[in-house]
């Protein structure tokens, strides 16, 4: 389905981001990976499931540096001809009351959750528009949609990102380029299971204990989000059916922003 097209996904080398690549790529997409880490996993995994000669690339931009982020979309643009789809998927999390929060870590997070996506965006956007189309995924969370404590730098760029999809998309509506944020409720990769650890460590109990508990304050399906439903929402958004689809923040949350 998306046979000759190639996608950029920033923060690719692990949990949501990687989930995402290996659907693009079994859909026929050339894949450019971005990301810290097993790098030689992340290209394997990927290329493992590639349909149609997709190929794979990867760029180690960091994410929080605007001119790397730039290079990043060059080097996609020089090695595959185009970044068609961009993901910006990378992100990460600190936990702390807001009196109490490492300015650095608030530098950092503003950074790489929110800057990143407009750098990546107003980059890449041209090329898109010059060639009639493209998709832009912006994975935010549900803490784009509602807060929790002490996450007040990711609530912040969370809740940015949502806001800088809906002005792209605006900017964007009537071109063949789509503008879109994912909001993911828990989905228990790395980010999540520091999280996980945080709170066994802290009550004492066991991992089990703290990932039920975690699950039973927000989510009421008591179920992890995948990274492969999160995946398959990511390639119906690339496919022709969504064409119209533009400015939206669609929760997969198992019911955490339906409460
Ligand atoms: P993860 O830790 O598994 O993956 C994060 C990825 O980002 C990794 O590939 C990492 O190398 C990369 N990364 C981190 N800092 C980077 C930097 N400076 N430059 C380049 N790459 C960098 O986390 P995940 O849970 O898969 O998170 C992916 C996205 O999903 C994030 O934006 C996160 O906020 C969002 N999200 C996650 C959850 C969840 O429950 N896990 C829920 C909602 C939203």
């Amino acid at each position: 389905m998306l046979n000759g097209k190639t996608a950029l996904v920033t923060g690719s080398t692990s949990g949501i981001g990687l989930g995402m690549a290996q659907a693009l790529a079994a859909q026929g997409a050339h894949v450019m990976l971005n990301g810290f880490g097993d790098i030689e996993a992340a290209k394997a995994a990927v290329a493992q499931v590639a349909t149609g000669g997709a190929r794979v690339g990867y760029h180690g931009a960091d994410m929080s540096k605007p001119a790397e982020i730039e290079a990043m979309v060059r080097a996609c643009e020089a090695e595959f001809g185009a970044v068609d789809i961009l993901v910006n998927n990378a992100g990460i999390q600190h936990v702390a009351p807001v009196e109490d929060f490492p300015v650095d870590r608030w530098d950092a997070i503003i950074a790489i959750n929110l800057s990143s996506a407009f750098h990546a965006i107003r980059v890449a956007l041209p090329g898109m528009k010059a060639r009639g189309w493209g998709r832009i995924l912006n994975v935010a969370s549900v803490h784009g949609l509602v807060a929790s404590a002490q996450k007040s730098a990711y609530v912040a760029a969370k809740h940015g990102i949502i806001g800088l999809t809906k002005t792209v998309a605006l900017e964007t509506a009537t071109t063949g380029v789509t503008v879109n944020a994912i909001c993911p409720g828990w989905v228990l990769t790395p980010l999540v299971q520091k999280q996980v650890d945080a709170r066994a460590a802290a009550a004492g109990i066991s991992e089990d204990e703290a990932k039920k508990q975690l699950l039973a304050e927000k989510q009421p399906s008591l179920q992890f989000t995948t990274p492969e439903e999160l995946a398959g929402l990511a390639v119906f958004l690339c496919s022709p059916a969504a064409n119209n689809l533009r400015g939206a923040a669609i929760n997969m949350d198992g019911g955490w922003v339906a409460q």
